[in-house]
Formats: structure tokens, sequence, C-alpha cells
């Protein structure tokens, strides 16, 4: 059988939730590989998620589909010069001990003005 987006989802995961539509989020992109939204917590004047569609736990599964990754860094790229001056800091988090509290990957974009150094 052949494996989709969709048979990629884990129904406990939350960000699978925001994607599916059952958790509300304040989307600035969305296409069929990726979405992405405002962090609840915004630690930049602008902090964004970009979140593959696809289930997968964190950046080390995204090795394997080099193109996917491309593609979330390309939407990293835009949001931030849509939404700042374009300009960004992109974060994956990766294992608990590095501080990933949601685990399906995903990349911060902090952006604005003023970002400081040696934070997230
Ligand atoms: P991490 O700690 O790298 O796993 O990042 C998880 C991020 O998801 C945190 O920055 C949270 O603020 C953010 N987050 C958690 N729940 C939501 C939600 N429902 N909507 C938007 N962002 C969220
Ligand atoms: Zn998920």
């Amino acid at each position: 059988m052949n494996s989709t987006a969709t048979d990629l989802r884990d129904p406990e995961c939350i960000f699978c939730k925001i994607i599916a539509g059952e958790i509300p989020s304040e989307r600035v992109h969305e296409d069929e590989q990726v979405i992405a939204f405002q962090d609840l917590s915004p630690k930049a004047p602008v902090h964004l998620l970009v979140v593959p569609r696809e289930h997968h736990r964190d950046v080390r599964d995204l090795a394997d589909r080099p193109e996917l990754l491309a593609h979330v860094v390309q939407i990293a790229s835009r949001v931030a010069s849509e939404q700042a001056d374009g300009d960004f800091r992109l974060i994956f988090n990766t294992g608990a001990n590095a501080g990933q509290t949601v685990f399906h990957v995903h990349a911060h974009v902090l952006a604005g003005e003023t970002l400081p150094e040696g934070e997230m």
C-alpha cells in the first residue's frame, strides 16, 4: 500500500490536529506540503511555525525527505519576507533535551527587529 500524507497522521498529535483544522491556528501560509501559522507564545516580533502536513517526529527524519526539507526552508523565507524584512532565524528543536515539546517536526521562524542574540 502506498504511504500518503493521510497515513502519516498521529491521532494524539496537536500539530496533526491543527493541520486537520480540529484545533484553531492563525495560518499565514498553506499548500499541499506544509502549513505555517503563528506560534502561540511568540519569542520574537514575528514567530511562525512551518509544519509539514505529514507527521514526522523531528528534522532528523526530514533528512530522508530532502525536497520536503527544502520546501520548509523556502516557505520560511517567504513568510519572513511577507511578515518582516526577510531576514530570519530558523530553529528545529530536536529531542526533548534540546527543548522540543511537540514531536511533529516544525521549523521556528523568528524575525522582526532586534532579534535577541543567543536566545531562541
Ligand atoms: P518546540 O518546543 O520546539 O517543540 O515548539 C513547540 C512550539 O509550539 C512552542 O513554541 C509552542 O508555543 C507552540 N505551540 C504549542 N501549541 C500551539 C498551538 N496550539 N498553536 C500554536 N503554537 C503552539
Ligand atoms: Zn503530527
